[in-house]
């Protein structure tokens, strides 16, 4: 009886603010109760393919024989899986300093941060976004996002919950919502963490880590960052800097 008041306090709360927020800030927002949607890796692989066909129809993508795809081509020359995931990437033409990975093996990487960064440094980039991937944070953004739509749905009275599936047109919002999904300080850690064993596993410059986020330190300050979610890159160079010390030497 608990759950069942519990559950439509829910599905009031949503139905009354869900013409005010979107996916993203209602994510933000926190809304703990709905981390409940649980969803195999294969949803999890689903829902990433679905969301990368949007993004890629919502974003202008660099051709192949452009100069951003030959740049990115180069970069990533004999990269074709990570930890048993093949992986396809592309550029996005926009100026944002930024790039998302995807559990299907989606990786792309926005022009903005290919004008800023050199070839070592995006490496590191692409690793710590595939590290969000492996170490489960984008599933949990995932679910989050995916519980907040299906409750919605549900309130709506379009049907129960858990059956709940996105319709095409609300794919897009959710995948912006995972793609800018806000991650924790301990997440960010991690994937930096994970972005310096995919430079040292792919045989890449370990260094591409730290100055990576160097630069970050230097287009923003120490306080903001590219990807909005990231903190104080310049105290994050300075982990990896260590890392590099006592692990890798
Ligand atoms: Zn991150």
């Amino acid at each position: 009886m608990k759950k069942i008041t519990l559950a439509a306090s829910i599905m009031l709360a949503l139905a009354g603010s869900a013409h005010a927020f979107d996916l993203g800030s209602m994510i933000s927002a926190g809304t703990d109760a709905l981390k409940a949607a649980t969803l195999s890796d294969a949803d999890v692989k689903a829902l990433a393919a679905q969301s990368s066909a949007q993004m890629d129809k919502e974003n202008k993508v660099a051709a192949p024989s452009s100069a951003y795809g030959k740049r990115l081509a180069k970069i990533v020359k004999g990269l074709d899986s990570e930890d048993g995931t093949k992986l396809n990437f592309k550029v996005y033409q926009t100026k944002d300093v930024n790039a998302f990975a995807m559990a299907d093996g989606t990786v792309r990487v926005y022009s903005g941060l290919l004008d800023k960064m050199d070839d070592d440094q995006v490496r590191f980039v692409i690793g710590h976004e595939i590290g969000h991937v492996k170490l489960g944070h984008t599933k949990k953004a995932m679910q989050v996002a995916y519980g907040t739509s299906a409750a919605r749905k549900a309130a709506a009275g379009s049907g129960n919950a858990a059956a709940a599936e996105l319709s095409s047109s609300e794919i897009g919002g959710f995948a912006e919502a995972v793609v800018n999904a806000q991650f924790s300080q301990s997440q960010e850690s991690d994937a930096d963490a994970y972005g310096l064993d995919f430079l040292k596993r792919h045989n890449y410059k370990l260094d591409g880590g730290p100055s990576a986020l160097r630069k970050l330190a230097e287009l923003y300050g120490n306080d903001s960052s590219m990807l909005a979610s990231h903190p104080a890159p310049g105290d994050r160079a300075v982990k990896l800097e260590k890392l590099i010390q006592t692990k890798y030497q």
